[in-house]
Order: structure tokens, then sequence, then C-alpha cells
């Protein structure tokens, strides 16, 4: 298969063969943590606005279970697909091993256009795909959490959903609840913050003062928006942030609170008025030192890799890297942050909700914020570490963490019956 139509699962199966190769992972082993344990296709039916019942497709794939219960985010985008959703499982997996956390992997998806659903809507949509996959999920069996375009208020729903179906309250069936409901503090900003600290670790190994940087976003949501923040307020500057609808730059650096209040007035970054109108796709080539894909997968590709000028680029997106493109990366010397190492921080702190929800003990923001810093400098030690002695690339290295802890695990527990 050539890159353009592999599909995303198969450069996830790519990035594990290389990684279990070097580990020289028995088949047996190989081929029982390699592929989803389930996945699940759901019809979900909603009534419109107009009156008319769309139907709309939805995924749930627990990639593993081998060390805790699946744990993923949830997706709505026009784009999603079963093919996606199995790639982004298979990595939550390798994640949540990274940072040693009791999960295995999962993701869920609805393929629908959430900017074009009214809220009724969207509130149908998630309690109708809930109903459907209510068997599968629960706090000792799946986790959903947010993802691209689902926020707290989708989880609340979920929440609810749930606890309507067994009678009781059930806040563990979902983390990056809203706060009132149980959500921990910390968590809407937990993954930024957790690619911020690992830029932080990344700019220590190469000698780098973190107020020296220079830094462009790609994809001003939840993730970019929070990193680019924290970055600003340790003294980088971010020059150029872009969205689904328009890109804008800065050589004396942008302001990333008031992007923030202006793309949650405006709907988008564009036209920000401390700004220059850029093409979304020159943010990529900008020269910088840190370059942050934030969006979605195939953002760095075999034909715009060439022209990255960062010294770093740090994976807050799931799958922003193509294999292909890995490769230019490496010859370039690139040092890339990989996504399962890189965006944990979302995870970890949804296992620390997770542990909040099922004791109902609530921890203050700064200690939610001193465990995720601890986990996530660790956990980069452990990947860079592995990356320098064995002299492999970084996602690779992670590859390695991730993929040796689940396969000791499946070694333990055995094969059922
Ligand atoms: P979000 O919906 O809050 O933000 C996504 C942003 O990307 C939006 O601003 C959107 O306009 C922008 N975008 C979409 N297509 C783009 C394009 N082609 N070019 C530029 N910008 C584009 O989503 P999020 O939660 O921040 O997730 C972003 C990425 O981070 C996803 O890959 C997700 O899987 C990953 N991630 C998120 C979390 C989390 O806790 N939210 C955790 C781990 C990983």
């Amino acid at each position: 298969m050539t890159e353009t139509n592999a599909s995303v699962f198969d450069m996830a199966m790519e990035q594990f063969e290389a990684a279990a190769d070097l580990l020289q992972l028995d088949d047996d082993v190989r081929n029982k943590i390699k592929y989803p344990e389930r996945c699940l296709i759901v019809s979900v039916p909603v009534r419109l606005d107009d009156g008319r019942i769309q139907r709309f497709e939805g995924y749930r794939v627990q990639h593993s279970t081998a060390r805790g219960p699946a744990k993923g985010g949830l997706r709505y985008h026009p784009r999603v697909n079963l093919d996606e959703v199995k790639a982004l499982a298979t990595w939550m997996t390798w994640k949540s091993a990274i940072v040693g956390i009791p999960f295995g992997g999962g993701k869920g998806g609805v393929c629908c256009n959430p900017k074009s659903m009214s809220s009724g809507e969207l509130e149908r949509l998630t309690r109708r795909f809930t109903t459907e996959i209510l068997p599968f999920i629960g706090p000792e069996k799946d986790i959903p959490a947010p993802d691209a375009y689902t926020n707290p208020q989708v989880m609340a729903w979920i929440m609810d959903t749930y606890s309507m179906n067994k009678g009781y309250c059930v806040p563990g069936v979902v983390t990056g609840k809203p706060l009132e409901l149980g959500g921990s503090m910390g968590r809407i900003e937990a993954t930024g913050r957790g690619v911020f600290f690992t830029i932080g670790c990344a700019a220590e190994h190469l000698k780098l003062k973190l107020d020296s940087l220079q830094v462009c976003v790609q994809g001003f949501g939840n993730a970019g928006s929070v990193v680019a923040r924290l970055l600003d307020e340790a003294g980088a500057k971010v020059i150029a942030v872009s969205d689904s609808q328009g890109c804008v730059y800065n050589g004396n650096g942008l302001p990333p609170g008031k992007l923030i209040d202006y793309k949650n007035r405006t709907g988008s970054v564009s036209g920000f008025p401390e700004s220059e109108p850029m093409p979304a796709e020159d943010l990529l080539h900008c020269p910088c030192d840190v370059l942050i894909p934030a969006a979605l997968e195939d953002a760095i590709t075999e034909d715009n890799a060439a022209g990255i000028r960062a010294r770093i680029v740090a994976e807050a997106a799931n799958g922003p890297t193509t294999p292909a493109a890995d490769r230019i990366l490496q010859a370039k010397e690139v040092f890339l942050i990989p996504d399962v190492l890189c965006n944990a921080g979302g995870v970890t702190v949804s296992y620390l909700e997770w542990v909040q929800s099922i004791q109902q003990l609530f921890w203050e923001e700064a200690d939610v914020f001193k465990r995720l810093q601890n986990i996530m400098r660790q956990s980069f030690k452990t990947v860079l570490d592995i990356s320098v002695d064995r002299k492999v690339p970084m996602r690779t290295a992670a590859g390695m963490v991730g993929i040796e802890r689940v396969a000791r695990a499946t070694r333990l527990r055995g094969l059922y019956p």
C-alpha cells in the first residue's frame, strides 16, 4: 500500500511492528496484543429539529483490556470511521501503559458534523449512541472521555443516560465530566499541560531555554490553545496558530489568552486583530523552534515534511505524522515527541478523575497538576533513556515501553480458557 492510500490503522500497525521487532516479541503475544479485542458499530437514529429522523453511524473499539478497563475519548467528526477509531484505540493502549496507569485502550466516534447540529440534536445523538453502546461501557469495563468536538457537556449526557439506565448515579462511567458532576480539577487543560511538560523536558534535553522558543500551533482547540497559553506564560513566543477556518501570524508573538477569548466569541482565530492572515499550509513550514500539530491525523506527510523547519515537533494530536514523514523528520534530526507520550496528560488526569469519582474524594488543582507533572516527567525520561540507549527514534522507544508493559501483563494473565 502506498502512503497516499494507507489507512490510519495500517499506520498504527506499522509503528507497532517496528517496536515489536526491536523487542523481539514472540508471535503468540504479538498477535494477541496487536489487534482490537472488540469493535462495535452502531446505528444512531436521531430526530432532527425539523422533525426528520437521520441515521448516523457510531463506533466504540476496545483495543485492549490487558492492563485494566478500556479507556479513550469519543470523537464527533464527519471523517470518523471504523479504521480511524481502531487506530486511535490502539494508540490509547500503548499510551496508558507508557504513563503506567491501570487502563487499556479504547476509542469511540460518531460520523457527524457537530458544527451543523443544534445543542438539542447533539444531546439526542449522544443519548442514543450511549444507549447503543451501554452494555459495553462502565467504570470497570470501558470509560469514554472527550476528544475532538466533544466536551464536558457531552460527558454529562453520557453519564446521565448511563445512570438512568442503571437506576443510580455512576459518575465513574466517563471522565472529563463537569466539576459539578464529579469531574477533576485540571482535567480540561490536562492534555495541553501534559504537552507543555513534555516540551519542557525536550527543551532541557536539547539545552534550549523555554523562554527563547518560537512556537507554531496547528489546531487551536482544547489541547492546542492550552499549550499555547502555558508556553506564552513561560516566556516563549507563539508566532502562528491555525484552526479549521484560518491561520494567523505575528512574528512578535500572539497573545494566546486574547486569542482564546476571540475564538470563543467569533468561532475562529481567523481575523484576530493583532495578527496577519497566513495560508494554513504555510504554518507547518514557518521557521520556529517548536511545531505543535494539535488538530487531527495526517497533518505531516511525505509531501510537506521536508519543509518543516522546527527543532522540536510535539504531537499534541493523535497520529498527526505519517510513517513516511517520520522518516523524513528523523533524517532532518528533528526531535519528535510522539503522540502516545506527548498528549498522555489527558488520559493521566482522566485516571486521576476516575480514582476521585470512585472514592468520592476530591483533590485540589495543585495536587492534580503535581501528580501530572511527576508522571509526565518520569514517562518522558523512561522513553528518552531507551531512545538514547537503543539508538531508536522517540516514537519507537515509546512504543517499546508501552508494548513491553502490555506484553508482560498478557503473559502473566495467560490465555483464557
Ligand atoms: P478540539 O475539537 O478542541 O480542537 C481541535 C482543533 O483543531 C479545532 O480548533 C479545529 O478547528 C482545529 N482543526 C481541525 N482541522 C484542522 C485543520 N485541518 N487545520 C488546522 N486546524 C484544524 O479537539 P482537542 O480535544 O483539542 O483534540 C485535538 C487533538 O488532540 C486530536 O487529535 C485529539 O485526539 C488529541 N487529543 C485530545 C485530548 C483531549 O483530552 N481533548 C487528549 C489526547 C489527545
